[in-house]
């Protein structure tokens, strides 16, 4: 289903099963490109060589080159900020538009998350290993085969559309999104001109299931701080003192006490919750995947995958305190603790700051100091459903998968969507991507159901094709 407001046409079916054919027939190479590119262990960390994300950087420009359908394919690097740091190999192409037709921008990030503890994988992490309908290994989905669906659909299209295609491409393959990004920022200003795009998207996301596709409309913001409380201007002996003058643990206690109601929904006033629609979620599946303990209740208020994706949440993450080990009978004169608030989709993080500040400020417990520094904030991001790009991605995952695909939100962020949107921000953003409830990315044995690989690559072709089609 779409809110859009642009005509829903069906793509000519014989270009539909033209791609499927070619798409099909590619798979198996598609695979052993994949697996050549796990057996890369391309981790982006600081601790870990660096020289196997800059093989992966070729390994992927080759692929890209070999699809022949740009004239150059880069492999570069930009600053990270004034730090003096470069950050990791990036893969960058671009092919013009012609004919007054769109540019689409495809993403997707060759580094990987280090593979953890060998013991916890049931097959080696960096040996692509094919167990019925999956393929496993360290980033087998997160996400080189979000790299794989870019070149196989580029390699589906070449071969059903031709040479001429009108369509602009432009591809630009991170080499640092587990790592943090910290280039990206630089990358999108030194090539700018390279990267310029209607319609962008960013292949690194989740589908509902193997058999129905996603995609994602909402991202929660955050905002993280630390809050430090003061009642007293030195420890005091609490058998001279407890009982008449409040120490700062006691003060903390209480102020974040109020930060949620009984049921443990966010109480702080002016912090918003976006009004959507949430397909059902189970709560024995959120007990089971969460480990909430026997007896224990959920909290917060309204359909369970509302509170994930649409409404704030508020976290202590940290606290500076005395540790029980060196506790002594004292009042302790001054706490801190470390706020990390989820903003939902629709509110600027400035405001749900300003409201968080507010609450925390006014008229503290028993008058104690409270401050507030080291804040952070990132945007929330939402999809304008109402934009012709949308329609079509609706339209070739439906033709894809032979399924509609369901909006979903995360509850976590995608911090560098916020950096493409201000760079670009008449461009349309499509959060696609090859995960599946059990893709297990970031974890031991992580691994990419090819049936779904399949069905992604099949809509991202359908998707250029469409593109191709339309005039801008
Ligand atoms: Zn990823």
């Amino acid at each position: 289903m779409t809110d859009s407001q642009h005509p829903v046409r069906p793509t000519d079916p014989r270009t539909v099963s033209e791609l499927a054919e070619a798409v099909h027939a590619g798979l198996p190479s598609t695979i052993a490109d994949l697996s050549s590119l796990v057996r890369i262990p391309s981790v982006s960390w600081d601790a870990f060589d660096p020289a196997h994300v800059a093989e992966s950087a070729e390994a992927v420009a080759q692929l890209v080159r070999e699809t022949g359908l740009f004239d150059e394919v880069t492999v570069s690097r930009a600053p990270i900020g004034d730090t003096g740091a470069t950050g990791q190999p990036a893969v960058l192409a671009r092919r013009e538009a012609r004919d007054g037709k769109k540019t689409v921008l495809l993403y997707a990030h060759h580094d990987v998350q280090p593979q953890g503890d060998d013991a916890h994988w049931d097959t080696p992490p960096f040996e692509p290993t094919l167990k019925g309908d999956r393929l496993y290994g360290r980033g087998a989905s997160d996400d080189k085969a979000g790299v794989m669906t870019h070149v196989a659909a580029l390699r589906a299209v070449r071969e059903v559309v031709g040479d001429d295609l009108g369509v602009g491409i432009a591809l630009f393959i991170e080499g640092e999104e587990e790592f943090g990004s910290r280039s990206f920022a630089d990358f999108l200003a030194q090539h700018r001109d390279q990267l310029a795009a209607d319609v962008i998207v960013v292949a690194d996301s989740d589908n509902w299931s193997t058999s129905v596709p996603a995609i994602t409309v909402g991202l929660r913001g955050n905002v993280t701080f630390r809050l430090t409380v003061r009642t007293l201007a030195h420890a005091s002996h609490s058998g001279m003192l407890g009982g008449v003058v409040p120490d700062a643990m006691m003060a903390m206690v209480r102020l974040l006490a109020s930060l949620h109601d009984d049921d443990g929904g966010v109480a702080v006033a002016g912090l918003r919750s976006r009004d959507a629609q949430h397909p059902e979620q189970s709560e024995e599946t959120l007990r089971e995947e969460s480990g909430l303990l026997e007896g224990v209740r959920t909290i917060g208020h309204g359909p369970l995958l509302s509170r994930v994706w649409s409404q704030p949440s508020i976290t202590v993450t940290g606290i500076d305190a005395p540790t029980v080990a060196n506790a002594s009978n004292t009042l302790s004169p001054e706490v801190s603790v470390r706020i990390s608030a989820r903003v939902a989709p629709g509110q600027p993080a400035a405001e749900a700051y300003e409201a968080l500040r507010e609450h925390l400020l006014t008229d503290p417990p028993f008058g104690a100091h409270v401050s507030i520094d080291d804040v952070d904030t990132g945007d929330p991001f939402l999809v304008d459903t109402s934009g012709p790009a949308i329609a079509d991605v609706t339209v070739a995952m439906t033709e894809g998968w032979g399924e509609a695909p369901v909006q979903t939100g995360i509850g976590g962020s995608i911090p560098f969507i916020a950096d493409l949107v201000k760079t670009f921000p008449h461009a349309e953003i499509l959060v696609t991507g090859v995960e599946d409830p059990d893709t297990r990315a970031h974890s031991p044995n992580e691994s990419q159901h090819l049936g779904v690989l399949q069905k992604a690559i099949l809509t991202e072709a359908i998707l250029i094709a469409r593109l191709d089609a339309e005039i801008r």
